[in-house]
């Protein structure tokens, strides 16, 4: 059984009890045209708490001054997002768990 690392918080699991989590969801990345999109080994604690980020904090529409509505942001733009989201989420970590 191989001792693997969680790439958030740091913590050491059995390779069976990582998470292989998509920074960006392969809906949207599919829909970006982009494959193979990176993934991360996360343990299930931090891989619970990036998909409730995402829930709270991804956002999925622009606000158009022009016509004064929201309207859905492009694929390229949500890939942004989450990367955005990701990269937040591991420097709140870090500085939650002082590492
Ligand atoms: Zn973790």
């Amino acid at each position: 059984m191989k001792e693997r690392i969680c790439q958030t918080c740091g913590c050491s699991l059995s390779q069976e009890n990582l998470v292989r989590h998509r920074i960006i969801p392969e809906s949207v990345a599919t829909g970006a045209g982009i494959s193979g999109a990176r993934t991360v080994a996360l343990c299930p604690n931090c891989s619970q708490e990036v998909q409730n980020w995402y829930a709270k904090k991804v956002l999925h529409m622009n606000y158009d001054e022009v016509t004064r509505r929201f309207k859905p942001k492009s694929p390229a733009e949500l890939v942004k997002e989450y990367e955005g989201v990701y990269k937040t989420f591991v420097r709140y970590k870090k500085v939650a768990l002082k590492i």
